[in-house]
């Protein structure tokens, strides 16, 4: 069978690899249908994500359908369509105790620290697994992972109908976050310095749009506002910059999330968290969420598929990778098909 494999920072290819005959009586082997490319695959290609190692197979947002089921499941059958949660967890540190198993101590994640889901098959113990309408276009379940991303940031910014939120960064994360805070009825701008995205962004729902740096950003920010400041900010393009001017146009009593791994420092003061009592939050892979958006998506009140732009089979992975590295105008996610 064949997976994609980065030996090496700047190496991709399409490698041939032992198909995994034998499974566990408590595992299912799931034949992969779609995986999105995420920054952070991109970030694993290039040698900057700080938790990868070598040689990876990499993949954490994707979809199959269960091929072979072991001797002691009832609860999944061969034929399931199934979507994979690549996180897995301790159960015993602080975080897992407290119900924060996305912070656990020694977290791994598929497509990062543990082969992933860029691959034919691949055997999974059933707690990863969780089933999905089997009319569901397989490109949009494989979209389902950011979503809950998405919900987590979200939910650790507790945006609600009253909020007027800022998300900063236009890209597929967030513009999933803008569509998560729209559908849970808050007023949303998104801003990013990349006109076709936000032409996208304004398309999917955003209420407004801003360049920042762009002579009127100030008035477009007041304006939207009402000169309040944004209830809640969540930074998405998490570069230094953007994390102190989320803390900058954030109003009283409001909220910060950041989505960012970025080690570089931001400078930002104490006077300006404790003046307006901020709370700055932040949010990494997700608690449990997949119900939610496989709920969400069931019900209609959002459409994953719409941030697909590209797709691919995996023999043309090296293309896609080019493709998305360098990031042309209309780009938004990128799809491989196996
Ligand atoms: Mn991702």
């Amino acid at each position: 069978m064949k997976a994609v494999v980065v030996s090496k920072p700047g190496i991709i290819k399409l490698e041939n690899k032992e198909y995994p005959e034998t499974i566990e009586s408590t595992e299912v082997r799931v034949k992969v249908k779609t995986a999105g490319i995420c920054g952070s695959d991109m970030h694993i290609y290039r040698g900057t994500n700080p938790f990868a190692t070598y040689p990876r197979v990499i993949g954490h947002e994707f979809a199959g359908e269960i091929e072979d089921v072991g001797s002691d499941l009832t609860d999944f059958q061969i034929g399931d369509h199934v979507v994979i949660d690549p996180v897995s967890s301790c159960g015993l540190c602080y975080a897992c105790r407290s119900g924060r198993q996305n912070v656990c101590e020694i977290l791994a994640v598929m497509g990062v620290h543990v082969d992933g889901g860029m691959q034919e098959y691949i055997t999974l113990p059933t707690s990863a697994l969780h089933k999905i309408p089997s009319h569901l276009n397989w490109e949009v379940a494989a979209l389902i992972e950011p979503f809950t991303i998405a919900a987590q940031a979200t939910s650790r910014g507790r945006v609600t109908s009253e909020d007027t939120v800022c998300v900063i960064g236009a890209g597929p994360i967030g513009t999933a976050v803008m569509i998560v805070c729209k559908m849970k009825g808050a007023k949303v701008l998104i801003a990013d310095n990349n006109t076709s995205r936000l032409d996208r962004a304004k398309k999917l729902g955003a209420d407004a749009v801003v360049n920042p740096g762009k002579p009127r950003e100030h008035e477009i920010l007041n304006h939207f506002t009402n000169h309040e400041g944004f209830n809640v900010v969540i930074d998405a393009a998490c570069v230094p910059e953007t994390f102190e001017k989320a803390i900058a146009i954030t109003s009283p009593a409001g909220r910060v999330v950041t989505l960012g791994l970025n080690p570089k420092s931001s400078n930002i003061a104490q006077l300006e968290i404790t003046k307006k009592e901020l709370d700055i939050m932040g949010s990494r892979l997700h608690t449990n969420k997949f119900p939610e958006v496989i709920g969400w998506i069931s019900e209609k009140l959002i459409n994953p598929g719409c941030l697909v732009t590209h797709h691919f089979e995996a023999t043309k992975i090296e293309k896609a990778i080019r493709l998305v590295g360098e990031a042309p105008e209309g780009l938004c996610k990128t799809v491989i098909n196996f």
